[in-house]
């Protein structure tokens, strides 16, 4: 099984990541949390190529690539072999991050990044995607109060919003695989949301 959270800064996926993880391992499953991009020490490298420098360093077609490489990279070592012996993989950010970040916003498009993922890469699609949703503003401000992130906060809060946009036009296209999750509410309730959508769907 291959579950993902998806979302725009501060919306909290880190936290509910832990805490799915958590409450499968109680119902003994074999459960696996990692992220994007990263992952795995290779692709960790290239994550910080990424997160680090100025906002513009690189152009979205680049990112693509660099994302990409790091994807390959950690689907190969960490997240294939998990699926394939059977654990359930919880991934904080995968490929919609990348449809919405370089395709929708940064102007690459879908269809070039799918038929990359798809087609020339081969790699998975998730079984389930949890897109953690949270007005742009607020989830700026949680992400300030935790004392900053990466350079993409500072692209300012119309990006953010584009962001949030892309992701719910994305929920919208695929409602089966990608459920929407109100990130506005304490923790407790978000996780207990997300508890009955994934019994609901995958059946713990
Ligand atoms: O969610 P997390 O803070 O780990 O993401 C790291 C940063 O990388 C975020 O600021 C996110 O906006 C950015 N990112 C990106 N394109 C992706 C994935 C993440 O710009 N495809």
């Amino acid at each position: 099984r291959l579950i993902t959270f998806e979302g725009g800064e501060g919306a909290g996926k880190s936290t509910q990541v832990g805490r799915l993880a958590d409450r499968l391992r109680a119902a003994n499953l074999d459960v696996v949390v990692t992220r994007e991009p990263g992952g795995t020490p290779g692709a960790e490298s290239i994550r910080r190529l990424l997160v680090e420098g100025a906002a513009d360093r690189w152009s979205a077609a680049t990112e693509l690539m660099l994302i990409n490489a790091a994807r390959m990279e950690h689907v190969e070592r960490l997240l294939a072999p998990a699926i394939h012996r059977g654990a359930w993989v919880i991934c904080d950010r995968f490929v919609d991050s990348t449809r919405v970040y370089q395709g929708l916003v940064g102007g690459v498009g879908i269809d070039l990044i799918d038929r990359l993922h798809s087609d020339f890469l081969g790699l998975p699609w998730p079984d389930l995607t949890i897109l953690l949703d949270l007005d742009a503003r607020a989830g700026l401000d949680r992400r300030h109060q935790e004392g900053g992130g990466s350079r993409f906060e500072a692209k300012g809060e119309n990006f953010h919003e584009q962001v949030r946009e892309g992701f719910l036009t994305l929920a919208a296209s695929e409602p089966d695989r990608i459920i929407v999750v109100d990130a506005e509410p304490a923790a407790a309730a978000v996780e207990s949301e997300i508890a009955n959508v994934v019994t609901g769907r995958l059946g713990h």
